[in-house]
């Protein structure tokens, strides 16, 4: 008796070992080891292209990395100017002018300090969708300063030099060539100064600008990274898709999410094409 048991507790010991061996051979385990592997190496990519940017904006894009992808599919298939990086280190260049400009006070539902300002026209809708939010709520948004040549901002920079000194003027002001407005999708609200923050429009701007893809481009506390002070009056335009990227993944800092865009963007293309 003392041997059939022993046979018995033999035979039932191999069993669950058989059935694991076998369940890890089959044709459905090998590819979710496949897509598993796949898809680490494409984490650990977007974990090393992602390292100049802050921990906290960097982990939260590593943590929510399918979603990340998702919405980074539309903003990368922008018109590659929308997301085009122009700043103290990255010039546009004489030669760049926008091709469909167009006069923001031809349209209705939109308030314009004067009569000669451009803008591109594919910002037009949107804007004029803020705008018509913000009348609804008793509130003007106007619109003070839009698209500069490179000429304009030659002239202006200069004329900002003689008048306030170069220290203050670098702080201030953007050389030719280096100011988001050459975009045309630049816009500077109300007065252009500091108090413009304490209004209902800016107030409101600030808190509501997104949802129509309009964020500000030189907040406060971050001269260090823009190169500017905090312009309370200055939103570029990066649709409300961008806008909704840069609020959920880049700690809400147009900067930080333009740079990486601009920095990474062709294998961030390739990466999605794979994945
Ligand atoms: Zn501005």
């Amino acid at each position: 008796m003392n041997k059939f048991f022993t046979i018995i507790i033999i035979v039932f010991s191999f069993i669950p070992v058989i059935s694991c061996s076998g369940k890890s051979n089959n044709k459905s385990g090998s590819a979710a080891v496949g897509i598993s592997t796949e898809k680490e190496r494409l984490v650990e990519r977007v974990k090393e292209l992602s390292l100049g940017l802050p921990e906290d904006i960097r982990l939260g894009i590593i943590g929510d990395i399918d979603r990340f992808l998702e919405q980074l599919k539309p903003v990368l298939n922008l018109p590659e100017e929308i997301i085009l990086q122009a700043d103290k280190s990255h010039s546009l260049g004489a030669d760049y002018t926008p091709e469909d400009l167009v006069n923001p006070g031809d349209y209705t539902g939109l308030s314009v300090s004067r009569n000669n300002l451009s803008l591109r026209e594919i910002i037009i809708s949107d804007l004029q969708r803020m705008s018509g939010d913000a009348w609804n709520e008793g509130l003007i948004l106007l619109i003070s300063s839009t698209y500069r040549s490179f000429d304009y901002q030659d002239r202006l920079f200069k004329w900002n030099v003689e008048q306030n000194g170069l220290e203050t003027a670098e702080r201030e002001s953007a050389r030719p060539g280096t100011s988001q407005h050459q975009l045309g999708t630049a816009i500077d609200f109300g007065s252009i100064t500091d108090e413009y923050a304490f209004t209902p429009a800016g107030k409101w701007l600030l808190e509501n600008g997104w949802r129509y893809g309009f964020t500000l481009s030189y907040p406060d506390g971050y001269e260090w990274l823009t190169g500017y002070r905090y312009e309370c009056w200055h939103f570029r335009y990066i649709t409300p898709s961008g806008a909704k990227l840069q609020k959920e993944y880049f700690g809400d800092i147009q900067h930080y999410m333009i740079s990486f865009l601009n920095t990474n963007r062709e294998e961030l293309e390739k990466l999605l094409k794979a994945d």
